[in-house]
């Protein structure tokens, strides 16, 4: 049996080409703490984002289109070939498959790529009217309440929140 947050839809959380294939069959794929953490957030701050490529404005780009008409085809999915995504959608901020641009990228460079997105460990989010420095700094002075230990990606722009143990018995680390 899966358990689901409480706050967040699978489309958040995964990437079209997940969400195409293996609907709610998904969560499989997630770990568990991390939702957990994020339900915990979007609890105590507000409002969080992850994907935002399920919405209204979205959901028929031709980058989404192509997705699901290759799928329901059974057809390959060319990763040249997919129409590019507009910048302000938001596919890859949780799971990452292999037919996604940064992974396939990075597999083309021949460059290992295990990052906590290719893991179902971590997540990119925005919570509403913060920034990423801000909520930083909350989780860090939140951390015991936080369910379970959580590293933040330092000195960057965005906020990337994932659930991988340092094994320093500590719980929150950055990198
Ligand atoms: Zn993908
Ligand atoms: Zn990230």
């Amino acid at each position: 049996m899966i358990t689901k947050p409480q706050h967040f839809d699978i489309w958040e959380l995964v990437c079209p080409h997940i969400y195409y294939r293996d609907g709610e069959a998904a969560w499989r794929y997630l770990n568990p703490k991390q939702y957990a953490n994020l339900d915990w957030m979007r609890n105590k701050y507000g409002p969080t984002f992850i994907n935002n490529w399920h919405e209204p404005e979205w959901i028929n780009s031709a980058y989404v289109r192509y997705i699901i008409q290759h799928l329901r085809d059974n057809q390959p999915i060319h990763v040249p070939d997919q129409p590019a995504s507009p910048e302000t959608m938001f596919t890859e901020r949780g799971l990452r498959c292999n037919l996604c641009k940064l992974v396939y990228d990075k597999t083309m460079a021949g460059i290992l790529y295990l990052s906590a997105h290719e893991l179902g460990d971590g997540d990119d989010c925005d919570v509403q009217g913060r920034t990423a420095d801000e909520t930083r700094a909350l989780l860090i002075r939140d951390q015991a309440s936080v369910p379970f230990p959580f590293r933040l990606e330092q000195n960057v722009p965005w906020l990337h929140l994932d659930c991988e143990d340092n094994l320093t018995g500590t719980k929150y680390t950055s990198f």
